[in-house]
């Protein structure tokens, strides 16, 4: 067994060794199916899938030779978020028929627990959203063991109902919300309705008189998590850093057969951190260059929020932040959020794919609250966010897979950004 360990090791030195400029796409595809297998949950907050994601990356980090920042014992800088989690396995019956968690319907982030196991199924009347006698007639009457079915538009009004009728309507023992677009989930810190389906118009008898479920949300008040953390010691002016990060979490799994791989969002990324990173310890720059996986972007960019309110570095050091996320395609090119913000690094980035002939396009967009670059430019620290267009439909779904994820574009934005931050001024 020894030798074949040591050998091993040998194969997987050689492997990182190789120069990031001629990427090795095996291990990137390896890396993404290790992101994206049951083993790390959906790198969510059942059973701790993300901090299994998170010593899975320190590992990396430890191999490919990066340090802790000093004054820093781990990679790790901890924090805590409440959470909104769906554990248990998750039934729903419509009439007769039986439905499948993930492919045929989601769970609201914010719903809460069932108490019944069997509900009658009721269209939500539109009356009801209005001041008059139908209104007052349903104030009165009890919901608690009926589900209210209604269409997205609907659900959106409903939000919007004075205190009390909202409060009557989340009484009633489930919401049923039929949709004609795709099921796109996402996370909530705590739930505040009944058990919230979102479910697929194509599949819905409207004429079913019974639904049964089974839902139990937990609620986990002061879940630990951790941002990974690690740094590559610059050649002339190690004070100063170049920051790149991508967020390792996602959305985790709902009931037990649900599993949001989130391989676009962000295992795609978070590779490509890794082969920056492998590349940066070969191969290290004039600047110090800090490599950061951030934890719970999803549950509202907390991690980097965290990070920027408790900096390791001092912000003022930061020449600049690339944000990585949604990655995993570039037929269309990429874009690039503060694009128009920071410009002249903008122009930069246009004249380096211009002279490499790298990608079809690159679009600038303005400021934006969709990643982890966010708080980072709010504090006035140059920060990109860059994410690749085109490819793949499959967004916040079961759909994000490894497997169904292209990596068009991968080598040729790593070039690219690889550049960018070697020219930083
Ligand atoms: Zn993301």
């Amino acid at each position: 067994m020894k030798k074949y360990v040591g050998w091993f090791t040998v194969l997987c030195w050689l492997c990182w060794d190789e120069p990031a400029t001629a990427q090795n796409m095996q291990r990137v595809r390896q890396n993404l199916d290790t992101l994206c297998s049951a083993a790390f949950g959906g790198r969510g907050y059942v059973q701790h899938a993300d901090s299994v994601a998170a010593q899975w990356l320190a590992k990396q980090f430890s191999v490919l030779g990066l340090k802790p920042l000093p004054q820093q014992s781990s990679y790790f800088q901890r924090f805590e978020l409440s959470v909104n989690t769906f554990p248990q396995p998750i039934k729903l019956q419509i009439g007769r028929r039986k439905f499948r968690i993930g492919e045929d319907f989601i769970m609201h982030e914010a719903s809460g627990s069932s108490y019944f196991s069997k509900l009658k199924l009721c269209r939500l009347d539109t009356l009801w959203l209005k001041e008059g006698a139908a209104q007052t007639d349903f104030l009165q009457k009890d919901w608690t063991k009926t589900a209210f079915w209604f269409g997205s538009a609907t659900a959106k009004l409903l939000l919007k109902q004075k205190p009390d009728v909202l409060q009557k309507f989340k009484q009633a023992g489930a919401w049923l919300e039929v949709t004609d677009g795709k099921l796109t989930a996402s996370i909530a810190k705590e739930a505040n309705r009944p058990p919230h389906f979102k479910f697929k118009r194509a599949l819905f008898d409207s004429t079913a008189r019974t639904l049964r479920l089974e839902v139990f949300a937990e609620q986990i008040p002061h879940y630990q998590t951790q941002n990974v953390v690690g740094y590559v010691r610059g050649t002339a002016q190690p004070d100063s850093f170049l920051l790149v990060s991508a967020h390792y979490d996602h959305l985790g799994t709902m009931g037990k057969t649900a599993l949001f791989a989130g391989a676009n969002d962000n295992a795609s990324g978070t590779t490509f951190l890794l082969e920056m990173a492998a590349h940066y310890a070969q191969n290290p720059p004039k600047y110090s260059i800090v490599f950061v996986a951030f934890a719970a972007e999803e549950a509202g960019l907390l991690g980097s929020k965290f990070f920027v309110e408790n900096p390791l570095v001092p912000l003022s050091r930061l020449k600049f932040v690339l944000n990585l996320d949604l990655l995993g395609t570039g037929d269309e090119g990429i874009t690039v959020v503060n694009g128009s913000v920071f410009t002249r690094a903008f122009e930069r980035l246009q004249q380096i794919n211009d002279q490499r002939h790298l990608l079809k396009q690159i679009k600038a967009r303005g400021r934006a609250a969709n990643s982890d670059h966010y708080w980072f430019s709010e504090k006035g620290v140059p920060a990109f966010f860059v994410y690749t267009m085109g490819g793949t439909a499959a967004y916040h779904d079961v759909h994000d897979t490894a497997t169904q994820l292209p990596l068009t574009a991968y080598r040729e934005v790593f070039g690219l950004l690889t550049e960018f931050l070697d020219t930083v001024p």
